[in-house]
């Protein structure tokens, strides 16, 4: 029996005019994530888009799991083709598809829905003549329509007749690309990759930056940075990430300026030298995983003096949340296990003692620029690393 996946649209049915260019997005996000799985033809019509296997080779269930993770997608099933739209055929189909099922369960009910309004039963008549097909055939089963363990889903749509039951849940949110390109600053941490993620699911295509400071991090630290980038990329697309050579000017700092405005003078580089890098990639906003007070340079001051060095809209979806709600959706997107791994950030390097948790913005600008740090941003950013994330390659 042939196999196909319906995918329903999400927010995107709400998009008016505009609706052709969303699902044209989705469409070919959706391919670029079924990639390696085997060949497809994926269409649109009535709200719903339809995966159709078009080899032998194809992997459906590993690309129903991709396409469980691409945003924009309300809900979505497996379902079974029927040979020909009519009422012989579904009821041919049904208990064949779907035998397993039923024999696991004692009560189901059947649900039509019938988009094709030449279909010559109504879906009334079409729950009642699968239903007594099914009590037929499975004679352990009841029918109970308020509370079924199965529910049977017949649509008889404009391109054929299909069977399915369990639908999940989507990834939600709008599709990748729909929203524009923006730059996450990524660090190993649990916070970081969250608010990548989350970005993503408004729809932002993203770059990736990452600030190292070899030898007092490691590879194995930049290494870390990948992996999580690759983990985001099943959700986000395939990015490109810069590393950003950071240790001279992290030793300037810690040279040259106050102790205890060590970590607020190194955040505004890090948004600075960001703001950079993310116009020459197109990018109209910075993404960071801070949270409101979750440490001394996330308190209101801190995130204050770090906002002035950036003219550029900063995303920071992670600010009202608490670090157990972050880590819940580390676990949901699996990158926990990879951010707890412990490998020294360039945050923790020349951390001071006692870091001022209510910094004078004027201050904080006059040490900067008594140090003076012009010349090695410009070193930095001319010797940047370039490292391809692609999804589906972990
Ligand atoms: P995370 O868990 O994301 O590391 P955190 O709670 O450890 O966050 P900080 O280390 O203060 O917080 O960093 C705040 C934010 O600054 C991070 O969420 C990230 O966006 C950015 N950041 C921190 N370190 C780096 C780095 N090495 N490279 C790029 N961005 C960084
Ligand atoms: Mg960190």
């Amino acid at each position: 029996m042939k196999e196909i996946i319906l995918l329903k649209d999400g927010e995107i049915v709400l998009k008016g005019l505009n609706r052709r260019s969303f699902e044209d997005v989705l469409k070919k996000n959706i391919k670029f994530a079924l990639k390696g799985t085997g060949r497809y033809e994926v269409t649109s019509a009535q709200s719903t888009i339809y995966v159709r296997p078009m080899s032998d080779d194809c992997d459906i269930d590993e690309a129903f799991e991709r396409a469980k993770r691409v945003f924009g997608i309300a809900a979505l099933c497996k379902a079974a083709v029927c040979d020909e739209k009519t009422m012989e055929s579904v009821l041919e189909s049904a208990p064949v598809y779907l035998e397993k099922k039923l024999k696991s369960v004692k009560t189901f009910k059947v649900e039509a829905k019938r988009s094709d309004k030449q279909f010559p039963l109504k879906s009334p008549e079409i729950c009642r003549e699968l239903g007594g097909k099914l009590l037929e055939i499975f004679p352990h089963l009841t029918v109970d329509v308020h509370n079924p363990e199965l529910i049977v889903y017949v649509e008889i749509r404009d391109f054929g007749a299909y069977i399915h039951c369990n639908p999940e849940k989507g990834a939600g949110g709008i599709p990748v690309g729909t929203s524009g390109r923006a730059a996450i600053l990524i660090s190993g941490g649990i916070d970081s990759p969250v608010a990548a993620y989350m970005m993503a699911k408004r729809g932002i295509r993203l770059t990736a930056i990452h600030f190292a400071s070899p030898p007092y991090t490691s590879r194995r630290a930049e290494e870390k940075v990948v992996r999580l980038l690759q983990k985001v990329s099943r959700y986000s697309g395939s990015m490109t990430m810069y590393t950003v050579p950071f240790t001279k000017l992290q030793e300037k700092i810690k040279n040259d300026c106050p102790e205890e405005l060590f970590t607020i003078i190194m955040r505004r580089l890090m948004m600075q030298i960001s703001e950079k890098i993310a116009i020459d990639n197109d990018c109209q906003a910075l993404i960071t995983g801070e949270s409101l007070g979750q440490v001394a340079s996330q308190t209101i001051g801190a995130l204050g003096c770090t906002d002035e060095a950036t003219d550029m809209l900063v995303f920071r979806p992670l600010i009202g949340m608490d670090k157990q709600e972050i880590i819940d959706i580390s676990y949901k997107i699996d990158t926990y296990e990879t951010s707890i791994e412990p490998y020294e950030d360039c945050c923790t390097v020349f951390t001071p003692k006692h870091p001022r948790t209510r910094p004078v913005l004027r201050c904080v600008k006059e040490a900067q620029e008594n140090a003076g740090f012009d010349e090695l941003v410009a070193e930095a950013l001319d010797n940047l690393k370039v490292t391809k994330i692609s999804a589906n390659d972990d």
